[in-house]
């Protein structure tokens, strides 16, 4: 079968009341596009009517396409299998609750053709959630710009437009922890913003709670930066200027015979003693990190172009099974 031009990914966990609306909306859509397309469900195991829906609407229609989880495995991991299985040359992530326009999609689809490879939606404003969920939003953000090593637009989420080269280099990145919205950044490639407002939810209610969330949070962070397991070391650093001082402070006092007997060599031990494991614990930090940035096994680079070269003979190991290199795709876009 032909690839299609377009591929949407669309997440779906007990969203029952959104999906009626979801295919009156994508079909308005897809219709303007003029273009083939598909549309990937994942069903990331949704205890209600949603699977059932959406097998009665991927009856009726070939190119809706539906992958069901066997149970909940969370909203990410939906993303992950439906870049493992779009087609298109350029494929949309967006949510089921059409918080994520698709008319929005249409903006994409048109820095996309003017070149871009991928096309992030970032919202100027939202609409219908808490002060809360936008305070922690904008706040996290901010905390992950600092941390990561790479550049990561503020106010984007996972709505966004990749390039067919850009979906088979995610492919390569199997990780277990997984920030998409990061990865994405880590691939590369020319990268544009469309702004959008960011309406509230259709119906239902969000599926992110609190605990989620965080967890989501602390993935993000720790998935791309090893800094927290660098501040042992500059704690480290900290107490031994201290404990230099201290102990400076703690022999003269003793000399001076200003202390009872044993004062003075118990402060010292302790204030060096407590530098020098925490010391230890960056040291042994700094290692766990490049285990653990050895244990990911990404890529070492990603290759956009080649001149005067003859295609690669052997795709790098994990993406030989996709039968395509990044550097193949482009020749179809
Ligand atoms: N979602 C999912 N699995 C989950 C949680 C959410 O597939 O475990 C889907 C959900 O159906 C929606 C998208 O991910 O299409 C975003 O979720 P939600 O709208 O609840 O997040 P919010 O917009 O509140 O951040
Ligand atoms: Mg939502």
């Amino acid at each position: 079968m032909q690839r299609p031009a377009l591929s949407l990914i669309i997440p779906v966990y007990n969203e029952e009341a959104n999906i009626a609306e979801l295919d009156r909306r994508l079909k308005d859509l897809l219709r303007e596009i003029n273009e083939t397309w598909e549309v990937v469900f994942v069903d990331d195991g949704s205890q209600d009517r949603s699977p059932e829906m959406l097998h009665e609407l991927a009856a009726a229609e070939p190119r809706y396409k539906v992958i069901s989880f066997s149970r909940n495995f969370g909203h990410q991991a939906a993303i992950t299998a439906g870049i493992d299985r779009a087609e298109g040359d350029a494929v949309v992530i967006m949510d089921a609750d059409l918080q994520d326009p698709p008319e929005v999609v249409m903006q994409m689809i048109q820095k996309w053709r003017e070149g871009s490879d991928v096309v992030y939606g970032q919202r100027s404003r939202r609409h219908g959630e808490s002060i809360f969920k936008r305070s922690t939003a904008a706040a996290f953000y901010r905390l992950l710009r600092m941390l990561l090593p790479i550049e990561i637009p503020l106010d984007t989420g996972d709505f966004r437009l990749m390039s067919r080269r850009v979906i088979l280099s995610m492919r390569a990145l199997r990780e277990q922890h997984r920030f998409v919205r990061a990865m994405v950044s880590w691939v590369g490639f020319k990268q544009t913003a469309v702004q959008y407002e960011r309406p509230e939810r259709f119906a239902g209610e969000t599926k992110y709670p609190l605990r989620k969330m965080m967890r989501f949070a602390i993935d993000g962070i720790t998935s791309f930066s090893i800094v927290p397991l660098r501040l042992a070391t500059w704690l480290g650093l900290l107490s031994g200027l201290l404990a230099i001082v201290t102990s400076a402070w703690a022999l003269y006092s003793a000399i001076a015979g200003q202390t009872v007997p044993g004062w003075a060599t118990i402060m010292i031990a302790v204030a060096l003693a407590a530098s020098a494991q925490l010391i230890m614990t960056g040291i042994l930090g700094e290692y766990i990190g490049r285990i653990y940035e050895e244990v990911k096994r990404r890529p070492l680079y990603v290759v956009a172009d080649t001149l005067n070269l003859p295609p690669a003979d052997r795709s790098p190991p994990s993406v030989q099974k996709t039968g395509d290199t990044p550097e193949a795709s482009k020749k179809t876009r």
